[in-house]
């Protein structure tokens, strides 16, 4: 069913009986070519572009909850491409693109939203390092400003610029940033995928991964074995443990980040702000909630909630740039599982198994990824061979010394 201003009239006479299911509820085949282990965004993904771009449609996305259960529906949207590293620029900067037309190709609203995201620098030496970063940008050929204290006062002129303990020097801005709505981008892949003839079933948990002489040959679920000629991991925060089913073990640690939000406010900020003395980043819904976000909790964690020192934590940092969040009211907070890389960069790479294909370590920022993600992963697959702009995220970096350390934090997934 297409969606149109013409089908919400037609269905507005017709007392909305006419909508159709977004997807099937599929049940699991015996034999798949691909399968896909996790319903996120990175999956259903993965799934839409290996239909549209490489006709590979017999294709079943496993997802252990509901689809969209884990950190697609959990995340606070912000989408950019303002990266330093020749490694991550491009790849990010394709997501951007894809993101642009995203709507159109989907033919769905996924409330894509090119509000600007504005990065605070407090201190001359953070300046001339987002300098440097907004020139790797723009050698990229991609969008980068940046603004002296006034230009970000006009911007956002509530925050605290005169008694501020970390005061606001200025900011780097990439205008073509912003956010998304999340669950819609999971509906919407999920929708593409199915109408192209992806399986989606959800409640089902892979278990046990079947390799006969080096070769995945299939997956144990809870709902039964299935064959499949190829199999690619897109579980996130459950990536080591997924990946252990293989015997693997992998540059990759779990943390929990957690999220929340306000109750609803009159229109205040009209971009994404982050604090550059601190880790945290607010935005406004357009509901009017504020939603807002900081550092994970810093213990290696599969549990989806975390715990109340981060809280305060996060506060106390959005309370250093805008005093006036001490007035507002916190509705709800909830918890994601990070996989956090050695690096803090991404891996979209073959694995040592023949045919078992790994999707991870997107730490905090693998949402403004999917679409290129996705993309990047459904062409390894279908392929064989790196898309370009994926060719840095290599798994075998981390054996090599080939990092892609956009922070030059080192083996420290906690600050990352
Ligand atoms: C609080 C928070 C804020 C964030 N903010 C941002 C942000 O502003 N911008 C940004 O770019 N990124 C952000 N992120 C990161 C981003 O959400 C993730 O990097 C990204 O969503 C991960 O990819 P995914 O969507 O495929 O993961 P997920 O949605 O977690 O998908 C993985 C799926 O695999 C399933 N699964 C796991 N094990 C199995 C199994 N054995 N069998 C079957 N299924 C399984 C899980 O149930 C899950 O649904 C944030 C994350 C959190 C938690």
């Amino acid at each position: 069913m297409k969606y149109s201003a013409f089908a919400l009239l037609r269905e507005a006479f017709r007392g909305h009986r006419g909508w159709t299911p977004a997807w099937r509820k599929a049940e699991p085949k015996p034999h798949y070519d691909v399968v896909i282990i996790g319903g996120g965004g990175h999956g259903l993904a993965t799934a839409f572009y290996l239909a549209t771009e490489h006709g590979i449609t017999n294709v079943a996305v496993l997802e252990k909850g509901y689809i969209g259960s884990g950190n697609a529906g959990r995340n606070t949207t912000i989408i950019r491409s303002n990266y330093l590293l020749p490694g991550n620029e491009p790849f990010y900067e394709w997501s951007m693109k894809l993101w642009e037309g995203l709507e159109q190709n989907l033919n769905y609203n996924a409330m894509v939203s090119q509000r600007g995201v504005l990065n605070l620098y407090h201190s001359d030496a953070q300046r001339d390092a987002f300098a440097r970063r907004g020139n790797a940008m723009r050698l990229h050929g991609v969008d980068a400003e940046l603004l002296h204290r006034d230009g970000v006062r006009r911007m956002v002129p509530f925050l605290d610029y005169d008694n501020a303990r970390f005061p606001i020097h200025g900011g780097l801005l990439q205008r073509r940033g912003g956010t998304a709505r999340h669950d819609a981008v999971v509906w919407g892949y999920a929708r593409g995928a199915d109408t192209r003839g992806v399986d989606i079933i959800e409640n089902c948990e892979v278990t046990g991964l079947s390799i006969v002489n080096g070769r995945v040959t299939g997956v144990d679920t809870t709902r039964g074995t299935i064959r499949a000629k190829k199999v690619a991991m897109a579980v996130a925060g459950n990536t080591s443990r997924v990946a252990a089913l293989a015997g693997l073990r992998l540059p990759i640690e779990s943390h929990v980040l957690q999220a929340f939000v306000s109750e609803g406010i009159k229109p205040a900020i009209d971009c994404v702000v982050t604090f550059g003395a601190g880790h945290f980043y607010i935005s406004q819904s357009d509901k009017g909630g504020l939603v807002f976000g900081g550092d994970i909790d810093g213990y290696n964690s599969y549990a989806w909630r975390g715990n109340l020192p981060i809280v305060e934590d996060v506060l106390e940092e959005g309370m250093a740039i805008w005093p006036g969040l001490g007035r507002i009211r916190m509705l709800r907070f909830w918890g994601g599982l990070m996989d956090m890389s050695m690096d803090g960069s991404p891996i979209i790479d073959r694995t040592p198994v023949d045919g078992l294909y790994l999707n991870a370590g997107w730490c905090y920022g693998g949402f403004k990824a999917t679409p290129a993600s996705g993309w990047c992963f459904a062409h390894l697959v279908a392929r064989d061979e790196p898309y370009p702009v994926a060719a840095a995220l290599r798994l075998d970096r981390f054996a090599t010394g080939a990092l892609i350390d956009e922070r030059g934090a080192g083996a420290q997934p906690n600050l990352h």
